[in-house]
């Protein structure tokens, strides 16, 4: 309904002639009434103030009308740098096709804007592991776009519907009496084994109505994107020719954009979603691609000092129905697991160590071990030796773990961008490119979804491209305080997790006495009733649907059978077949595919 509301409304805007972006169906590209003249005559119009050549434009367009023509992207590339372009849709050259670029690509698709993508790597190929999509994501991308949402569902593995939070990795095997949300477990040793916190996942999404938290393959994520991409526009993404630099041409000018083949692209603007090493990034806070600067930073990221291996497995634990995500807690480590669907656990082993240190042979960018001590080292043996004395339940999930599906990533991310704007001129930066942050809420690609919503309803309301450099500093202004806020929260988690938190304190054995135990004992209920509740309160308080209802529990009633068979099949078939790895790293992704690129 908002949506065609908001296309009438743009009709009507085409159709009483404005400065106004007008909608248009790239895959018709048909412009109806104005352009082809307009770019023909425009050249006459250029004296004068940009006031008189808009009202002159409004003449012209009143009286021709040619619904047959199709103007070409050169046709539309020679008007930009005109003041304001009535019967033209806004061009948008976007670098970097990962989430939150193919979010923006089709969000913006959607309002009628011409997009096109420059990707880095030479062609998509399927890679990568689960992302978590949190409820204000969710919500984002069905108000977006409804068919995208469905598809999401439809691949979606719900972990929020269940219990999901902080376990005991030492103690967490039955044993461990630090129970329930009483304080039973004070003096009663037969209290059963609980978790130290749950999260109040489910309670939140509930008070706003919102589908339930989950995971998402990237790999199937990437092609729905590209898919209804496509659908507005076939050849909206270019590969292997990424962004290298651009030149902002100033108010109203456009930009222009150089590419790694030495040609360039013009547009109105450019969105750098480049992702954590981004030359749009570089160019506009003056930073060095991947060079390191005096105070130690590397292009601008902070090494947050914490390196994370990731694997997965097939493997039916005795909860695998009935929890969703857990993170367990030990001294100076954390290990977090997930149901991921299909059967498989996914894990992630966080240590605080100095970067490259060890390597994965499916690390990020393919990373080679020859440089490493022993580059044939099994890393599962690795990583349990980093373990030793912990919970079984950490040790079977590994023990079920192939060597050769195990990544490593060393995290980098970035302070909030407090006092410089993510915009200059006509270009702005939006994801990873500009507020990369620690996953420990599974939050950055979540947030570059808002980016790429926020945006895209900005500039649908951004009447001349006079206007442009101003909308993408509100742009920025709109977002600022909210990603710094789940910036902070995510390096706060990662930092007291590994630095604050440790074993913590029972009565019933010896195995917490730091005073950081009698800490962690003392933050118990802190974290269950007061911070977690307060913080996914606060990150699903971000959900422009609105509550949507039923829908949240009708999707989950769906999923849940579906979830069900699939597990038992997968853990079928391993139990015929053994483990394999189920696909290439995520972390694989960029550069691997550039070694392919002819
Ligand atoms: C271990 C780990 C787990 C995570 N888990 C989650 C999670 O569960 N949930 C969540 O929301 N987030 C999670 N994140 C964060 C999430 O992956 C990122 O925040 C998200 O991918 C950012 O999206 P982006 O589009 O900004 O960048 P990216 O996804 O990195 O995409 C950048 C794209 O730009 C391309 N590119 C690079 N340079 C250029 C160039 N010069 N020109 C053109 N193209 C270029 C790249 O090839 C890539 O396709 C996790 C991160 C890590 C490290």
């Amino acid at each position: 309904m908002k949506q065609s509301i908001s296309y009438i409304i743009s009709l009507t805007i085409a159709a009483v002639p404005s400065s106004a972006f007008v909608p248009t169906n790239p895959l018709t590209s048909s412009i109806a009434k104005q352009p082809i003249i307009l770019a023909s005559k425009y050249d006459n119009l250029n004296n004068g103030s940009n006031k008189k050549k808009t009202s002159t434009l409004i003449q012209m367009s009143d009286t021709v009308v040619d619904d047959t023509i199709t103007v070409s992207s050169d046709s539309v590339s020679e008007l930009l740098g005109r003041p304001a372009r009535p019967g033209r849709p806004l061009k948008v050259a976007i670098a970097g096709g990962g989430v939150g670029g193919l979010t923006t690509a089709l969000c913006m698709l959607k309002k009628g804007f011409d997009v096109t993508v420059y990707e880095k790597t030479a062609a998509f190929a399927r890679f990568g592991g689960p992302i978590q999509f949190a409820s204000n994501a969710l919500s984002v991308l069905k108000e977006i776009d409804e068919n995208l949402f469905e598809r999401v569902m439809d691949k979606f593995t719900f972990t929020g519907t269940r219990a999901c939070g902080i376990k005991d990795g030492l103690r967490a095997d039955g044993s461990f009496r630090m129970t329930n949300d009483s304080l039973d477990y004070l003096w009663n040793p037969d209290a059963p084994a609980d978790w130290f916190v749950k999260f109040p996942l489910k309670e939140c999404a509930d008070l706003y109505g919102l589908p339930y938290t989950g995971v998402i393959d990237r790999p199937d994520l990437q092609e729905i994107l590209i898919d209804e991409c496509k659908k507005l526009k076939p050849n909206f993404i270019k590969n292997g020719n990424g962004c290298t630099g651009y030149v902002s041409k100033g108010k109203g000018q456009g930009v222009t954009v150089n590419l790694e083949d030495g040609s360039t692209a013009e547009a109105d603007i450019l969105v750098g979603s480049d992702g954590i090493w981004s030359s749009v990034r570089a160019q506009m806070y003056g930073e060095e691609i991947k060079k390191t600067s005096k105070n130690g930073k590397k292009q601008g990221c902070t090494y947050s000092g914490y390196t994370v291996f990731a694997g997965e497995t097939v493997l039916k634990t005795d909860d695998y129905y009935e929890t969703g995500y857990k993170v367990y807690i030990g001294p100076k480590r954390y290990f977090v697991t997930s149901d991921v669907g299909d059967g498989r656990i996914q894990w992630y082993a966080f240590f605080a160590l100095p970067p490259g240190t060890k390597k994965a042979p499916s690390g990020w960018g393919g990373s080679e071990r020859d440089s490493q001590a022993d580059p044939e080292e099994n890393l599962v043996d690795y990583i349990k030796s980093l373990h030793q004395g912990w919970s079984d339940e950490v040790m079977t999930v590994l023990d079920a773990t192939p060597p050769e599906s195990v990544e490593q990533r060393d995290l980098y991310d970035r302070a909030p961008e407090l006092l410089r704007s993510w915009a200059d001129g006509n270009v702005v930066c939006i994801g990873d490119a500009v507020h990369p942050m620690m996953p420990n809420l599974g939050q950055g690609g979540c947030q570059a979804i808002e980016d790429a919503y926020v945006l895209s309803e900005t500039l649908e309301l951004t009447k001349s491209t006079e206007k442009l450099e101003g909308a993408l500093q509100d742009f920025y202004k709109k977002r600022i305080v909210r990603v710094t806020i789940v910036q902070f929260l995510s390096r706060l988690a990662s930092d007291l997790i590994i630095n604050a938190f440790d074993t913590p304190w029972s009565p019933h054995d010896d195995l917490g006495k730091s005073w950081k135990s009698y800490l962690t004992f003392f933050w118990k209920p802190l974290l269950q009733y007061a911070i977690f509740p307060a913080q996914f309160a606060y990150l699903y308080s971000y959900h422009p649907t609105g509550s949507m209802g039923d829908l949240p529990a009708t999707l989950e009633a769906k999923w849940k059978k579906q979830h069900e068979e699939d597990a038992e099949e997968a853990f079928v078939r391993v139990s015929e077949d053994g483990q394999s790895v189920a696909a290439p790293s995520f972390f694989k992704i960029a550069e691997t595919v550039m070694a392919a690129k002819p």
